[in-house]
């Protein structure tokens, strides 16, 4: 089953199943001590917390754009052992749920490049061959992210996975940007680095309405506390400022803030106290 759209304006968000595993709590909230996040977060006994990777989808009058790609379906069988994979990626069946095919994406706009948000850009057909996800989609990525792609450090190494964008390279579907960039009316990317040199965020407005998805800057609404930041993050005090800083901006808006890896909340406006106030898909505060 998947979560009914949210309108903002005359645009509809939508969250596809791009796999969901557990990961150790302590690493998702970083120097925070676990005796204040398991209260809102409680681990099983090997201290993990289950994770979505969820694939917004949004749908205008003329486009459909999905942000981010989820795990994939190329994940070994040691991965999926690691991860803990507990519900594999659906992408091309969610969308089927929503009359459509993943010949009708338009873009793919990837927030960053780890395995997690770009595992599936490129899938295991029927014969277990490579190809794009998205066949018709232009793929928009940050310059600074593109770089690190193609240089990674010893630390991205181990998340920037080369068969993650084989396909891509060869396609001529890539649009590499520098800074700020409107797709088109109504879908803007930000480019904030912080948790990837590379990172940008998307803001969705239409008819008066926005809703921001600050990606991996805020994974779930357990962060909306500026100092709750993953161990993940390369430049935690820079997520920090960006936190504090994006987090007024959208809240002085009344906007939603969308999330990737809630497991239950897919998004939440903000109170001036800067917690969650109204949720998507819950009524209730
Ligand atoms: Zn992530």
């Amino acid at each position: 089953m998947i979560c009914p759209p949210l309108h903002i304006g005359e645009f509809q968000i939508y969250w596809l199943n791009g796999g969901r595993f557990r990961l150790d709590g302590g690493t998702m909230f970083g120097a925070v001590p676990r005796i204040l996040w398991e209260k809102r977060c409680p681990p099983a006994t090997d201290n993990t917390l289950p994770f979505s990777n969820d694939v917004l989808l949004i749908k205008t009058t003329q486009h459909a754009l999905i942000v981010d790609t989820g795990l994939g379906n190329k994940l070994t069988e040691k991965q999926r052992t690691i991860f803990q994979l507990y519900s594999p990626w659906s992408i091309v069946e969610d969308l089927a749920k929503i009359g459509l095919s993943r010949e009708d994406i338009d873009y793919v706009l990837l927030t960053h490049c780890d395995f997690d948000h770009a595992g599936g850009i490129v899938m295991h057909n029927t014969q277990g061959e490579e190809e794009l996800s998205f066949p018709r989609a232009t793929h928009i990525v940050q310059k600074k992210e593109w770089e690190d792609v193609e240089n990674p450090c010893l630390r991205a190494q181990s998340t920037y996975w080369p068969e993650n964008f084989s396909c891509l390279k060869k396609t001529g579907q890539l649009t590499v940007i520098d800074g700020n960039h409107e797709v088109f009316p109504g879908i803007r990317l930000r480019l904030t680095g912080g948790h990837t040199r590379g990172h940008q965020v998307i803001e969705i407005c239409s008819e008066g309405e926005t809703a921001i998805h600050l990606g991996d800057l805020l994974p779930t609404h357990c962060h909306s506390n500026p100092l709750w930041i993953m161990a993940y993050d390369n430049f935690p005090l820079k997520v920090i400022d960006l936190k504090e800083q994006y987090l007024k901006e959208y809240q002085k808006k009344n906007s939603w803030f969308t999330f990737y890896h809630d497991p239950t909340v897919k998004a939440c406006t903000l109170n001036l106290r800067g917690y969650p106030d109204h949720t998507w898909p819950l009524a209730s505060k």
